[in-house]
């Protein structure tokens, strides 16, 4: 063994702020030496000391076909062959956008970028500009990336503007941004009262990922869609996580499926599109999407938007999970996981509850399903970080912390989950 995690992440503390590029990666909600990564393969990675994890996080989402699907390797090694980067349009491009369009009713038009932040941002744009109107309403313990406006935390007491989460975020910046609890009627009515009339949209994660797994209630996404319809705001969908991964029409058509007539305004994609590589995209019907430049007033480029190595490695992600039967197979090893820990669990007294949807799940050390933000966080946290590491160390790789949701692919087998489920006895009983 040439290095160990701790060597290489003490290294990378010295050049790189935490030793990480992103904060969740630090482990700082679980403690511990973070895995430094040198190799995947369908549903493992492997770690600096030769270590094998049943990978459970997945690059946050992208990797739904597991690591290294030979048809997205091919796709990518051709695609590479062929240039890396024009700043010129390309097929490749338009191939993409239609692929998209034509599984997402509602999406007549995308514009492809290299994020989610990127995309999040350019969709609250995207409304402000074609409403006419500044504030807008997000939820707390959703997260639609980092741009400024968008990083935001609760204030006190209902319909209050938020206040910044970050520093280096001005005050000013986010006071059009109002925060409401998720899941609360009647926080969302009294937001409507007071500012419907200047509310460019509504922003959410109909099925959230960022506060550990949390369905928007059928009662409240409904009424919610009245609201917008009623007020002239838009609703924005960040299926940044959810798209193409809770189905293969993201959770539009879940609540397509649970709501007669239901539809978002404008959407908001990325992780699954890219397929692992930097790659994001946001879209509305003709009318809308006709606003941005070069068409209209609303400004947005990118150098790199539609690369073309990233929208091959896209493409052939999207042509593997639009075959028949992918999602129902899909679906079914992801119940069959959290349906085997909520067995171990109660064999082992513990109280666990999860929740799934096509390929993404969740599980609380808790008594029910939480329906928000601050009953996520008051879910058992001790508990929860000692059974990340119990897993951890027997070659299970989940989410660092309580508040992220957990992805399985089309590449783990009923072994592999099963080799899970009997790690979580173990580390159930040692709890
Ligand atoms: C990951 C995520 C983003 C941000 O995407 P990045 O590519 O990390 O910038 C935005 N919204 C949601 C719902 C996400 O899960």
């Amino acid at each position: 063994m040439s290095t160990t995690n701790q060597a290489l992440f003490e290294r990378a503390q010295r050049v790189i702020p935490g030793g990480v590029n992103s904060p969740v990666r630090a482990f700082r909600a679980v403690g511990g030496t973070p895995r430094f990564i040198t190799r995947a393969e369908g549903p493992y990675i492997f770690d600096a000391e030769g270590k094998r994890y049943t990978d459970y996080i997945g690059s946050w989402g992208p990797m739904i076909l597991g690591h290294g699907h030979p048809a997205v390797v091919d796709a990518v090694q051709r695609a590479l062959l062929d240039g890396f980067s024009f700043g010129a349009p390309t097929e490749r491009e338009i191939e993409l956008a239609e692929a998209i369009i034509a599984l997402v009713p509602g999406v007549e038009q995308v514009r492809l970028v290299s994020s989610g932040t990127e995309a999040g941002m350019s969709a609250l744009r995207l409304a402000r500009g074609a409403t006419g109107r500044s504030k807008f309403i997000k939820f707390e313990g959703c997260y639609h990336g980092h741009a400024d406006p968008l990083l935001v935390k609760a204030g006190s007491g209902l319909a209050t503007f938020g206040f910044p989460t970050s520093a280096g975020v001005p005050e000013d910046v986010v006071k059009h941004t109002l925060v409401l609890p998720y899941n609360d009627i009647a926080a969302l009515e009294a937001a409507f009262d007071a500012h419907g009339k200047e509310l460019a949209c509504v922003m959410i994660e109909p099925i959230a990922g960022n506060m550990n797994f949390v369905r928007a209630s059928v009662p409240f996404m409904t009424r919610l869609r009245e609201l917008c319809t009623a007020h002239g705001a838009m609703l924005v969908f960040d299926e940044v996580m959810s798209g193409f991964r809770v189905a293969l029409g993201g959770a539009h058509s879940v609540y397509q499926r649970l709501i007669p007539g239901f539809k978002a305004d404008v959407f908001v994609f990325g992780k699954v599109i890219g397929g692992g590589m930097p790659l994001a995209a946001f879209g509305a019907s003709r009318e809308v999407m006709r606003q941005l430049a070069p068409l209209g007033p609303v400004y947005q480029a990118g150098t790199l938007s539609g690369n073309p190595v990233a929208t091959a490695c896209g493409l052939a992600t999207l042509k593997e999970i639009t075959k028949p039967g992918f999602f129902e197979a899909l679906a079914a090893q992801t119940r069959r996981l959290v349906e085997g820990l909520e067995s171990a669990a109660r064999d082992a007294g513990v109280p666990l509850v999860s929740d799934s949807e096509g390929g993404m799940f969740g599980f609380f050390f808790f008594n029910q399903l939480p329906q928000n933000y601050a009953t996520v966080m008051t879910t058992d946290s001790a508990r929860f970080n000692r059974f990340f590491h119990a897993m951890l160390d027997r070659g299970v790789y989940l989410a660092p912390a309580l508040y992220e949701a957990g992805f399985v692919s089309a590449a783990h087998t009923p072994t592999d989950i099963d080799a899970t489920l009997a790690a979580a006895r173990e580390a159930f009983a040692a709890l």
